[in-house]
């Protein structure tokens, strides 16, 4: 099996199979409540895991379900009016862009694009031109999904700052691949997956809300985990990030999720990205050498997403032949980053997305099979 899709949903390092399989037996024995009691300093011990991992407090930590359900909470507790204005980039994901439009429906709010720059990242200068004082939000994708560049985070986050806007990151793509540090890149706010580069279970996911914000936000909905039911008709908001998070959640999906974070911080954030980094580009380098095969990433900083198309295949086809011959790619198309897609004429590219763990010897057998699908 060769696997180039990290950026879809990973492998799992066997420590973290072992400890959600573990706990799940665990739970079969003695119930998930005391299953869970047991295990109560290695849950708490995630909230200091998560903010080493990305660089923000431990009390600015909160565990989700998802990176959309993290992205979706975190954007519904900012206070939106009408006529105020959120900024999106080019390389917005589906599920925030849809979100987006359902929320300025409710809100009045309008949301407007950030164009890109000639080499395809967020353009900051324009980004500029577009601040003013009703700018609540701006909403930027550190690594676009479809594609293999890294936008500059702390000149958005700068830019927007000045301008009184808070700044949501989405690390989806990034957290487990590249160091992602709240504070050195400035960010409010940030949303993430475990089962991307994290090489975490599916159905987990995390966010961060910087104190120096935490007063700007209006949560919504929360319970009583979130807020303390202090009498019968009172209730009192934790004063961390927990707020968002509910009473129920996957025990043997937060011990795997943990249990990854551990594994990438040994590993060192520095040295994932260098692997990944140089193995993105020997492939990018390759496909772009085969006759018929079109390289498509863009930006300055290239990313471990490498898109590509081959003439006279249609992206799926491209995945099911790689499939049958056991190399997993995935196919990114329109309906994640319509934007984008739209602005390039592009309905869809096959996504390969090496992690650290692949050899150069199977980077290689990849761009053979590649060469011979024509
Ligand atoms: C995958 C992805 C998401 C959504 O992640 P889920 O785990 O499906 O919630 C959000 N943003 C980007 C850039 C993504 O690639």
């Amino acid at each position: 099996m060769i696997f180039l899709d990290s950026a879809g949903s990973s492998l799992p390092p066997p420590e973290v199979l072992d400890e959600m399989v573990g706990h799940l037996r665990r739970e079969a024995e003695v119930g998930g409540y005391r299953a869970a009691a047991e295990r109560e300093d290695d849950l708490e011990r995630a909230y200091p895991v998560f903010a080493e991992l990305l660089g923000c407090a431990p009390e600015e930590v909160a565990f989700t379900d998802s990176a959309t359900r993290s992205w979706l909470t975190l954007v519904d507790s900012i206070p939106l009016e009408p006529g105020d204005r959120v900024l999106i980039s080019e390389a917005e994901y589906g599920a925030n862009a849809v979100a987006l439009l359902r929320l300025a429906e409710l809100t009045g709010a309008r949301v407007e694009l950030i164009p890109s720059d000639e080499i395809g990242q967020l353009d900051v200068a324009a980004l500029r031109n577009l601040l003013d004082e009703r700018v609540k939000l701006v909403s930027l994708v550190h690594v676009p999904t479809n594609g293999g560049l890294v936008n500059p985070v702390r000149e958005v986050t700068e830019a927007a700052h000045e301008a009184g806007a808070l700044v949501l990151l989405d690390a989806c793509q990034s957290a487990g691949q590249l160091p992602v540090h709240a504070a050195d890149l400035g960010v409010d706010l940030i949303s993430g997956t475990g089962r991307k580069w994290l090489r975490g279970p599916r159905g987990t996911g995390f966010l961060v809300v910087r104190r120096a914000v935490a007063d700007r936000l209006r949560p919504r909905l929360f319970d009583h985990s979130g807020a303390d039911w202090a009498g019968l008709w009172e209730y009192r908001m934790r004063p961390d990030a927990r707020l968002h998070e509910l009473w129920e959640f996957g025990v043997a999906e937060r011990l795997g999720l943990l249990k990854a974070a551990e594994y990438a911080l040994e590993l060192g954030m520095d040295q994932i990205a260098a692997q990944v980094g140089e193995r993105a580009e020997h492939l990018r380098t390759g496909l772009a050498g085969i006759p018929g095969v079109t390289v498509h990433d863009l930006g300055e900083r290239p990313s471990g997403i490498v898109t590509f198309t081959v003439d006279g295949l249609p992206p799926e086809r491209v995945k099911d032949l790689l499939w049958d011959k056991d190399i997993v790619v995935s196919v990114t198309s329109e309906g994640s980053t319509r934007f984008d897609m739209g602005r390039r004429g592009l309905s869809a590219m096959v996504r390969a997305s090496p992690h650290y763990f692949v050899t150069r010897a199977q980077l290689d057998e990849f761009l053979t099979v590649v060469t011979g699908l024509r």
